[in-house]
């Protein structure tokens, strides 16, 4: 029945993402946005849940973000960065390299998260390119890795959910791991790494939340996983894309392991939710090998729309916002104790029951997984009908509010879910 709705209406030129548009319920409209709420064309408000991708960090439509973007759009809209710059990219570059660690103060303005990773891909190699290793042109990646989708990103997601089975050939072949827990698996992990030093230009990772399943490593795990990088001669590429500007409960997921990246990607919430941009940062080490009077050492990119002003005063504003009012941890304190009471509820009331195998929480991320995938039709339906949006990943449930939503909508949220696990 979906299928003959889709075609008969207004859907049935566009094409949606992630979706079998011939079985898929149909979407919710939304006409507009406010603070933590989705409004619906019905005219239904809806507490966001997702944070729509967890990119709407300080809500939606916040007044000082339209003010600065509304203001930048009455003297320039855009304005391309191949020989020619503006204010706002500049003050934007300038403020990043002051809040990210270390000597990560070269920055590429870049137009989505995706586009960031492949330029980081890009930087990665040619930094042994420039230094005469040209053979050192892939990478080792993550089993449940989420990178983006265009086809290096891809190529370092994990290899079953973005389908390299599917796209052999068209991909390019990396090493995926698995990320090492124990002493055994850290010492196998170096040595196949060690193996592949040669031809391997870098470890990308999403630092401590990989936001596909929501899989959590430790900092400890992370640090060491950036040690064994180093050990072996390899640079260190963090995707921020999700974990970036307080998900994870510190400005950036890497400061929890106290440790420097080599090149780190920004995007999502980089704008407030705003604008699409993003950004890849190098240290001011892996900056130095493109640095030459040698013409073809330099990073040829350059994206269209990268370091759009409307979007870098999006950024500029959103950047305002954390200075002059930075999250506390109410959001992470309450979501660690709900994931305790939630921890070992059994038995969603579909079909057939569906285990929950884990509860798990880091900053304003709360994930319950379950044995099984979760039916996504009746798991959005179920909470739309409490006023609430959220949508699984697979078998994992998961709340990624925006982080300044008021403690009465994430009750809201706790108490539905506390009623879904019933
Ligand atoms: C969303 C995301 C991306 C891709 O960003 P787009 O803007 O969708 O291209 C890459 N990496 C991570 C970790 C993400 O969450």
């Amino acid at each position: 029945m979906p299928d003959e709705l889709w075609s008969a209406n207004e859907y049935k030129n566009i094409w949606l993402p992630y979706c079998q548009m011939k079985t898929a319920p149909m979407p919710i409209k939304v006409a507009a946005t406010e603070r933590e709420f989705l409004i619906l064309e019905d005219g239904r408000r809806v507490i966001d849940g997702i944070a729509s991708w967890w990119t709407s960090c300080h809500g939606y439509n916040h007044p000082h973000i339209v003010a600065a973007v509304t203001k930048q759009l009455q003297r320039m809209p855009h304005v391309m960065m191949g020989g020619l710059c503006h204010d706002q990219a500049l003050k934007l570059t300038s403020r990043l390299a002051k809040i990210l660690p270390g000597t990560l103060d070269r920055i590429f303005l870049a137009d989505s998260g995706s586009v960031a990773v492949e330029v980081a891909l890009k930087i990665a190699a040619q930094y042994w390119i420039n230094q005469g290793q040209p053979n050192r042109k892939r990478f080792i990646c993550f089993h449940n890795a989420y990178h983006g989708d265009t086809t290096g990103a891809m190529s370092v997601c994990d290899p079953v959910d973005s389908m390299h089975a599917h796209f052999k050939g068209f991909l390019l072949e990396q090493f995926p791991a698995s990320i090492p827990k124990s002493p055994s698996e850290f010492e196998a992990f170096e040595t196949f790494i060690e193996s592949k030093r040669d031809i391997v230009a870098g470890v990308i990772i999403e630092p401590m939340s990989q936001m596909w399943g929501m899989q959590f490593q430790t900092a400890d795990q992370l640090r060491k996983i950036y040690e064994i990088s180093k050990r072996q001669n390899m640079l260190l590429i963090a995707d921020e894309i999700a974990t970036g500007f307080y998900r994870t409960g510190k400005m950036f997921a890497v400061n929890h392991a106290d440790i420097v990246p080599d090149i780190m990607c920004l995007g999502k919430a980089l704008t407030g939710g705003f604008l699409t941009l993003s950004a890849a940062a190098a240290t001011a080490e892996v900056y130095r090998a493109f640095h030459s009077d040698n013409a073809s050492h330099a990073l040829m990119h350059g994206p269209t729309f990268m370091g759009n002003p409307l979007a870098c005063a999006a950024a500029n504003a959103s950047l305002d916002l954390f200075e002059s009012n930075p999250p506390d941890d109410s959001i992470s304190e309450r979501f660690a104790s709900a994931a305790k009471n939630f921890r070992g509820k059994a038995n969603v009331s579909f079909e057939r029951p569906n285990e929950v195998v884990d509860v798990r929480s880091l900053g304003a991320l709360l994930a319950i997984e379950f044995a099984e995938t979760l039916p996504s039709r009746e798991t959005r339906d179920f909470f739309l009908e409490r006023g609430i949006w959220l949508r699984p990943i697979d078998n994992v449930l998961y709340v990624c509010p925006s982080l300044n939503m008021p403690l009465v909508s994430l009750e809201k949220i706790l108490t539905a879910i506390s009623d879904f696990l019933r």
